[in-house]
């Protein structure tokens, strides 16, 4: 599938927000919206007036650029949460949370959501003891996440274990470091998802 192969930075710098792409770069102060905090490009330095079409569609870009999706499968997420019962914002989140790449991301077994479609991608992973290298697969509670026994001795598994410690790993699961495994005890409540954005402007968005 097409994605994005610039400069992840730049992602950041343009919504003027940590998205924490790179993984332990963004704690550092390295991080690029910390270094120049303005938008890329020649006009950077000016940020238009915000219209509540642009603040829209800000956080709609903040959303996706966060989970590393694109336009067409981040409106299919819309479209299902839609057609879901509750709150149609909540269910947008929840559908992106339990992706299996952010589920390993947030176990800790990689250092970005990058990483951990990378990481899928390989086979490394396995649900309830089955190979599946689908990043976009949603976990159902009750679900065991672990890597495959070759992936354990990864370096970039390793180095993400250790930098991911100073992050909480969210309460709807349950991490077991020592067996390198995850279990998902229940779908996230949005109070458990640590992403600042606003969804209900992004389903404003999508409405009109
Ligand atoms: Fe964003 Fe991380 Fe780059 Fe900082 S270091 S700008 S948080 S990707």
């Amino acid at each position: 599938m097409a994605r994005y192969t610039g400069a992840d930075c730049r992602l950041c710098r343009r919504e003027g927000v940590k998205l924490f792409l790179k993984g332990d770069r963004c704690y550092s102060d390295k991080c690029g919206v910390e270094r120049r905090p303005f938008p890329p490009g020649q006009a950077g330095k000016k940020r238009p007036r915000d219209s509540e079409y642009r603040v829209q569609l800000r956080e709609k870009q903040k959303a996706k650029r966060s989970y590393g999706i694109l336009e067409k499968q981040f409106r299919n997420y819309y479209e299902l949460a839609s057609r879901q019962q509750g709150i149609t914002g909540e269910n947008l989140l929840r559908l992106l949370e339990s992706r299996l790449d952010n589920v390993v991301y947030r176990l800790g077994f990689a250092a970005s959501r990058d990483e951990a479609r990378q990481t899928v991608r390989h086979n490394h992973i396995l649900v309830n003891g089955k190979r599946v290298n689908i990043p976009s697969y949603r976990v159902r509670p009750g679900d065991l996440v672990s890597l495959a026994p070759k992936a354990r001795d990864l370096v970039v598994v390793k180095a993400a274990i250790i930098s991911s410690a100073r992050v909480e790993v969210p309460g709807w699961l349950q991490v077991d470091v020592e067996k390198l495994q995850g279990t998902v005890l229940s779908l996230p409540q949005r109070d458990q998802i640590d992403l600042a954005v606003r969804e209900q402007l992004i389903i404003e968005l999508y409405s009109k």
